[in-house]
């Protein structure tokens, strides 16, 4: 999952840190204009692609973008 945090948005809830099964993301030192703390994510190759930080985010701060694809049952190539 490629993982991108519109910094402006965010208002250093945590929420994402919180909910992230997987505990994708970290809170950085780094702000933003409004002086919120930012989530950044630390351990994208650990990401299930659940999507559970873009459903909980209350600021639509987080956008995903998947980046696995989804194998093929076998037998059904060539339809
Ligand atoms: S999609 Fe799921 S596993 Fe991936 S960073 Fe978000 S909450 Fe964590
Ligand atoms: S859930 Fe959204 S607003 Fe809250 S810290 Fe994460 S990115 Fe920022």
């Amino acid at each position: 999952m490629a993982i991108t945090i519109i910094k402006d948005f965010c208002k250093g809830c945590g929420f994402c840190i919180d909910f992230c099964p997987k505990k994708v993301y970290d809170l950085s030192e780094e702000m933003n204009q409004k002086g919120y703390r930012l989530p950044r994510p630390v351990r994208e190759e650990e990401c299930t692609e659940c999507g559970l930080c873009d459903l909980y985010c209350p600021d639509f701060a987080i956008f995903l973008e998947k980046t696995k694809k989804k194998a093929r049952p076998k037998g059904k190539e060539g339809r």
